[in-house]
């Protein structure tokens, strides 16, 4: 039995920025009355609440639960009434307005962005801990975001394109037509590891769940530590890895 459970949000918990849906909430509102339970993803903490606060049950044990937004860099825990900050890694605003026109220029000069198209709302968007390059905007529908780069090739381009003019940080695929900029080393392993330490787990007595595990998927760094690892590939599937643990407490 694990001591906590790590979910990876989008394509894992719900679709792309949606909401959760009734059943998962349902199901993870049980884990919460069972074991501990953290949330990982490259959205900023408002983005949290919409998708997954918002969609619980009244009453659930959020005293249980833990959000790490940012890919990590960034921890909240419930205490009394509301969500309090652990810690942040956040970047300064000239490392930000730095990182943002290097994305740009990148983007730009690498053809994997295509410009002539206006995008679906602001293409970088400053979260605190990380900045976020969305090549399609960050409004875009998510059949348009899926079909972008089925096979990672325009992303990977810009990753590394991004990580050699930008040695001093963290540079990551983050969703299927983003890439995450944020402080070297801060990422989901991190934010876990930290976690464990504050909770006074050992990692191998946790379990993380992600949709992109895979190699050159969003969730692949999680292997940089010790935690026990369970690849999913739909809400759906979620729902069933779930029900099996549930079964288990
Ligand atoms: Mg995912």
């Amino acid at each position: 039995m694990f001591k906590l459970i790590i979910f990876d949000l989008d394509g894992t918990l719900a679709e792309s920025k949606q909401p959760m849906s009734g059943d998962i909430a349902t199901l993870l509102a049980k884990l919460l009355n069972v074991t501990k339970v953290a949330i990982a993803s490259g959205g900023a903490l408002p983005q949290f609440i919409k998708q997954v606060v918002g969609g619980l049950p009244r009453h659930s044990h959020l005293e249980n639960l833990y959000l790490l937004p940012t890919s990590g860099a960034a921890l909240y825990e419930f205490i009394g009434d509301d969500w309090n900050k652990v810690y942040e890694e956040r970047l300064t605003e000239k490392e930000a307005k730095m990182i943002e026109s290097t994305m740009l220029e990148v983007a730009k000069e690498s053809g994997a962005v295509d410009f002539s198209e206006p995008s679906w709302g602001e293409r970088v968007e400053y979260r605190g801990g990380e900045i976020t390059f969305s090549a399609l905007g960050q409004k875009a529908p998510i059949a348009e975001k899926k079909s972008w780069d089925l096979d990672h090739s325009k992303r990977r381009i810009l990753q590394e394109k991004i990580a050699a003019r930008l040695p001093e940080f963290s540079v990551r695929i983050g969703g299927s037509t983003s890439i995450d900029v944020s402080k070297k080393g801060i990422d989901k392993a991190y934010g876990v590891h930290k976690l464990c330490e504050r909770l006074g787990i050992k990692e191998s007595q946790a379990l993380y769940i992600g949709d992109e595990l895979e190699k050159y998927g969003n969730d692949e760094v999680i292997y940089k530590i010790d935690v026990a690892t369970c690849a999913v590939e739909s809400p759906s599937d979620t729902a069933r890895a779930i029900k099996s643990l549930l079964s288990k407490y």
